[in-house]
């Protein structure tokens, strides 16, 4: 009987609400890295450079609204730049259709060009990344993405500039 209540508080402590950890939802396969900005400004330039939503989203760690932003359902082939600085940060060989209502990429064509950082706001720990070279706020990484890396980085569409292949062959 002793045995059986002592289970008992053990399981009741288990269940209190303020004993229990956030949950930790980070990939295990991506370690924090952190770069120092090329791009620095203050925050009025960003301001006058950006729309008041990729101002909020990229420089205030802001979200847009789900299945509103120009690239959630967008396939073209081409490349993806920081919105903010202009750093190539994805292809549409990495993106895929998720359906969480953002657009979402299974790889960065270069890991230099993140910041991957510890986010423990909203109840829980996940992964945030920012943009290394400017540190604009692009999203977070989760680990049910399709192969091979099975991680689903989920970026906010204003966060991105998106050109396509054809204008990038123009240019070089
Ligand atoms: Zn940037």
């Amino acid at each position: 009987m002793k045995t059986i209540v002592f289970l008992f508080i053990l399981f009741t402590i288990n269940l209190n609400p303020q004993a229990m950890a956030q949950e930790d939802i980070r990939p295990k396969k991506l370690k924090e890295q952190h770069f120092t900005p090329k791009v620095t400004k203050p925050a009025d330039e960003w301001k006058a450079k950006l729309t008041p939503l990729q101002y909020e989203v990229t420089r205030n760690k802001g979200t847009e609204r789900p299945f509103t932003g120009q690239y959630f359902d967008f396939y073209e082939k081409g490349n993806y730049y920081c919105a903010n600085c202009g750093a190539l940060l994805f292809n549409s060989e990495s993106k895929f259709k998720s359906g969480c209502g953002w657009p979402s990429f299974n790889d960065v064509i270069n890991l230099q060009s993140i910041n991957i950082v510890t986010d423990k706001t909203s109840g829980m720990i996940r992964t945030e990344i920012t943009c290394s070279n400017c540190e604009a706020h692009l999203g977070h990484v989760f680990e049910d993405g399709p192969p091979p890396t099975g991680l689903r980085y989920c970026i906010n569409s204003v966060s991105l500039k998106f050109i396509p292949i054809s204008e990038q062959i123009g240019k070089h």
